[in-house]
């Protein structure tokens, strides 16, 4: 028997109410379809690519030369962020979730030794690498960095910015200042984070490498480009050592974005094909991004989160997170150990809410370019459904004045 055709694969529309991919923006899309065939040679993607470098290092508040994207997702950002780290290398690593574990994860498998891979090829423990872990649901203190930093001197030190597993803010003030204070290059999974919240990495000399993604603050999923930056000094480590890659070698990488021996020139040079509709997509999130500006952007979501933290809230769940994208709870007591069974069914009718990926089991409800009243009151209206459906008893009125309340009188639709 031979295999039949499939008919066109058709993909359903569904409020992306997670923590990620958050919404591609419209024009976003508009700019991906309108693009001609072109190759990663010609002139205009040449050209879209050192826009996008130099819209980048604005909107990351940056001086490093080495501030460019990497073709993928955030993955392929923090892999290339991670490749300067080497076998044997001294290396502590914060983790408070399913992200930063996985993050501590990949640093193991860069600094463990050859035997060390062998004893354990899939998960190898290197000696070399300390992981910090704190409880899930908690942030990471400036306190336990600097204890942690004083005590191993590290050559890398490592946190997320934002730690979407479960929704909690770390201390990059503290972790930059530690790493400063001990000597320690530091690495920031700034996944979550860029386009979301105000900041500036020039801010946070610590850091030498940072690495965040397209789909979430930045509305960019047709695969586009995971943006990083490094300071020279991380820069200056990678050309004295190398790195096992030629791919994510952020010294390669960056000649397509025109960037060779540590400076601008006017044409980048072949490192990998580039897409011109990847490109074209991502130049218009840019754009759209330093339109909108972070501060304005980073007030939006405060708003929005606060609203629908407090309609949560009063439906009985716990709110356990402090990102403004995303809310991290606890069901009610009394449908408590039913959140796989609740977020499925909001799922089975295109209401994308997620659970958490790792213990313990929490139901995580993001809000990535959903920043109006009618949204967030679509996404209340939709969690009380299924809260209500699973037998929960919920008040509709006080859900609504709350609704009308905060939109009605302090915040603009
Ligand atoms: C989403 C996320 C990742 C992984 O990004 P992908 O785009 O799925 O590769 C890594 N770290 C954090 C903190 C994230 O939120």
């Amino acid at each position: 028997m031979t295999m039949p055709i499939y008919p066109q694969l058709e993909i359903s529309e569904t409020l992306a109410a997670g923590p990620g991919p958050g919404n591609t923006d419209a024009r976003v899309l508009a700019a991906f379809s309108r693009v001609g065939m072109a190759d990663h040679m010609q002139d205009d993607v040449l050209r879209g690519m050192i826009e996008c470098k130099h819209m980048l290092r604005r909107l990351w508040g940056t001086q490093n030369t080495h501030t460019f994207a990497v073709a993928g997702t955030g993955w392929s950002g923090l892999d290339t962020m991670f490749s300067a780290v080497m076998p044997g290398d001294t290396v502590v690593a914060f983790v408070n979730g399913t992200f930063s574990g996985i993050d501590a994860k990949t640093l193991n498998i860069k600094a463990a030794t050859a035997a060390e891979h062998a004893a354990n090829p899939l998960d190898p423990q290197a000696a070399s690498v300390t992981t910090v872990e704190i409880p899930h649901g908690q942030s990471i203190s400036g306190e336990v960095i600097e204890t942690a930093l004083a005590r191993h001197k590290p050559k890398w030190a490592f946190m997320a910015h934002w730690e979407t597993g479960s929704g909690r803010i770390n201390d990059l003030q503290g972790f930059s200042d530690a790493c400063s204070r001990h000597g320690a290059m530091g690495l920031i999974d700034a996944v979550s984070s860029l386009g979301v919240e105000e900041f500036a990495i020039d801010d946070y000399p610590g850091v030498a490498g940072w690495a965040s993604c397209p789909q979430k603050g930045l509305c960019c999923l047709p695969l586009t480009y995971a943006p990083v930056s490094f300071t020279d000094a991380y820069i200056e480590a990678l050309k004295t050592r190398g790195a096992y890659s030629y791919v994510h070698n952020p010294i390669f990488e960056a000649r397509h974005w025109g960037i060779v021996n540590g400076q601008d020139v006017d044409k980048g040079s072949y490192h990998r094909t580039h897409s011109a509709y990847a490109v074209s997509a991502f130049h218009e999130s840019l754009r759209l991004a330093l339109q909108d500006g972070l501060a304005k952007r980073a007030h939006s979501y405060r708003t929005h989160e606060a609203v629908l933290r407090e309609a949560l809230t009063a439906m009985g769940c716990e709110v356990t997170s402090n990102m403004t994208s995303l809310v991290v709870l606890n069901l009610p007591p009394a449908l408590a150990g039913r959140e796989m069974e609740l977020v499925q069914n909001c799922r089975a009718q295109g209401f994308g809410i997620w659970p958490t990926l790792s213990e313990p089991v929490q139901v995580r409800i993001g809000i990535l370019n959903l920043l109006d009243r009618g949204v967030i009151s679509k996404i209340v209206h939709l969690f009380a459904d299924a809260m209500r459906d699973l037998g929960a008893e919920v008040d509709g009125a006080s859900i609504a004045a709350i609704l009308d309340t905060r939109y009605g009188t302090s915040v603009a639709a």
